[in-house]
Parts: C-alpha cells; structure tokens; sequence
C-alpha cells in the first residue's frame, strides 16, 4: 500500500481539507494513474453534505478524473506508461449480471462500484476518489483519452459528458433532430455542444433571458425562454427530443407539452421527487418520460472518442485545491462556467 495526499470532509457540515489515504499496490490487472486534473461534480458536494443520505466519511470526492498511466501490472497491454487516460464514476462492476454483459456497468445487478463513497473491495473501508495525486484502478475501467483534446478541459467530459452523450446517442438523435436542452449548467452545456456537434437542430430552453448569448456561444441554434408562455405555445409539439438537466425537483408539464407525438423528454439532473405530472401530457400525443445516468465502459469510450473527433471539451475554470471550499460555495449559486476543475499540482506541490 502506499500513502498518498487528498482532500476529505470529515462530517456533512466540515470543509475538505488535506488528508492522507492509502492505495492498493498496482495488482496484474490494474492501472496505476497519476492524476492531473480531476473535475468538481454537482455529486461532489451532495456527498460531501450527505443529501443522499449514504454518505461515508471521511468523503473524498472527485470522478472526473484525468491523468498519465504510472505504471500497469503484468496483465494490462492496453495501456503503457505515459498515456493520457481518464476515469469516471466507476471503478468496479460484477463483470457477469445481465447489466454488466449488455456493457451497462453503471446498472450492475450486483452493485458497481462507484470512485468514491463506495465499499473498496480491495482494501475494505470505502473507495476515495480524484481529490487525490493518484489512483490504482483496474484496466477495465480506465479510458483512453484522445491526445489532441485539451486535458484539463476533458476531464468533466468523464461525468458530465457522458451523462449528456449517453441519452442523446440511446435515443438516437440525428442531423436535423429538433433538440431542446433544459437547463444551461455543468451538465445543459455539455448537452449544446453535443447535440450541436450531433448535427440537431439545437434549442436552448432557460428560464433566464440573460443566458442566451452563452448558449449561442456553445452552439445552440436558438433560445427558448420557458417563462414566456407565447414562445412556449409557438415551440408545442415540434421537439424531437428533450435533455432535461435541471438539477432540482419541478414542474415538467410545460416541457412535456413541447414534445412531438412519440418523442421522449429525458431527465439526467433531478434525483429527487419531481412535481406532479399531469397524465394528458403525455397520452395526448404517446410521450414519454425518461430517465438517464451516466453510461458504461463502453460507451464513455466512444463518448471520448466522439469528442476526439469533433473537438469537444468542457469550458472549465481552473481552481487549485486549496480554493475548493469556495469553489462549492459558487457551485451551490450556480457561480460557474461551466466546471471547475482542480489542478492537481496544487495538491502534490503542496
Ligand atoms: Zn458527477
Ligand atoms: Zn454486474
């Protein structure tokens, strides 16, 4: 084992602060990575204030995470030294449920094993994340992350961006789809840019007026602002598709009433009870509501891939870890552009 520096929370009302934890030794299948960036997730802070209520402290966040391979053990030919790789919210599955065999390692029957706050079958205690210089992952669930993207700015692509690709390629959006993105956060920017780069058609739904040269900016063809009940009725039944990203319980009968016949809104943000949602919204017309999280091994690949190939990155603002507390403090205000992302320097210099 080896001893290594992180950020923690202690209790659900302490700030992070420098701690120490231990590494497994790299074992034949692992992947043993020195982490560069890692990416400050909506979830960080969740977990860090026990919102979910599963919370295990110490908690140290981070599922963002890119970095160089140190070292692999004897059984891994897919990476080598020096490769620029990411991992997400996952570090383990069962590998034999019906989930894990369809490539849906985040639906593991048996349950996956999440970066952090999850049982650590290796050393017992629980997993710690990417608030850390380094993680021991095995090769199955480490990325490779294409050399002609911007490191730091690929690394909310991890959670972030698979959360937004993974429903957009399941429903099977297409040039010329009419795309709706609710919501322009983390996670709403990160729809634009790919439904843009898809080829969509792509709509910009915000309640504030004040977003919409930003969403033009990251790609959105237009802007629909949902308090304006004309713009609302001129937009009804025309969308393809929706990616709902608001991170909060509301209510989704305005949106579901922009849907065409058959087409699907999906939820990625809101993991708490949503408003009530009146049953005409959705049998006038065969709609459906839906819901998304993150995507497996396999497809967070060709996610990364896809950004490769169409230079898609997060636009980040660089934090060290030092200002992570005021980091969440701007977070919870929505005070960000788009992710922050912690320079692990800053830990390691420190
Ligand atoms: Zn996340
Ligand atoms: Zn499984």
């Amino acid at each position: 084992m080896t001893k290594i520096k992180a950020y923690a929370a202690d209790n659900k009302d302490a700030n992070l602060k420098p701690f120490e934890i231990e590494r497994r030794e790299t074992l034949k299948d692992d992947v043993k990575i020195d982490i560069m960036y890692c990416g400050v997730c909506h979830s960080d802070l969740h977990q860090v204030q026990n919102d979910w209520k599963n919370s295990v402290y110490p908690v140290v966040p981070g599922h963002e995470i890119i970095g160089k391979v140190l070292e692999v053990g004897d059984g891994v030919t897919k990476f080598k030294v020096g490769d620029l790789v990411g991992v997400g919210c996952l570090v383990d599955s069962c590998k034999s449920c019906s989930a894990c065999e369809d490539n849906l390692e985040q639906f593991c029957e048996n349950g996956a094993t999440w970066t952090y706050n999850s049982k650590d079958k290796h050393l017992g205690g629980h997993t710690f994340g990417g608030y850390s210089e380094s993680v021991t992952v095995n090769k199955e669930f480490v990325l490779k992350v294409p050399e002609n993207l911007d490191a730091k700015a690929a690394a909310p692509l991890l959670c972030a961006g698979i959360t937004t690709y993974s429903p957009l390629a399941y429903w099977g959006v297409k040039k010329g789809d009419k795309v709706g993105v609710i919501g322009l956060g983390g996670l709403g920017h990160m729809g634009i840019k790919f439904a843009h780069a898809m080829g969509a058609n792509t709509v910009m739904i915000t309640t504030s007026p004040s977003k919409s040269e930003d969403a033009k900016k990251l790609g959105a063809d237009a802007v629909l602002i949902s308090k304006d009940e004309a713009q609302m009725k001129e937009h009804a039944n025309s969308f393809d598709f929706l990616l709902n990203t608001i991170p909060v319980g509301h209510d989704m009968n305005p949106y579901a009433a922009l849907l065409k016949r058959d087409a699907t809104m999906v939820i990625v943000g809101a993991v708490e009870p949503l408003d009530p949602l009146h049953g005409g919204s959705l049998i006038m017309g065969r709609k459906s509501i839906a819901g998304s999280l993150i995507g497996g091994l396999k497809e967070t690949q060709e996610m990364l891939d896809f950004c490769g190939e169409h230079n898609v990155v997060s636009d980040i603002e660089m934090i060290d870890i030092q200002n992570i507390n005021e980091a969440y403090d701007r977070l919870q205000k929505s005070d960000v552009k788009y992710r922050f992302v912690i320079d692990m320097k800053s830990l390691k210099n420190n």
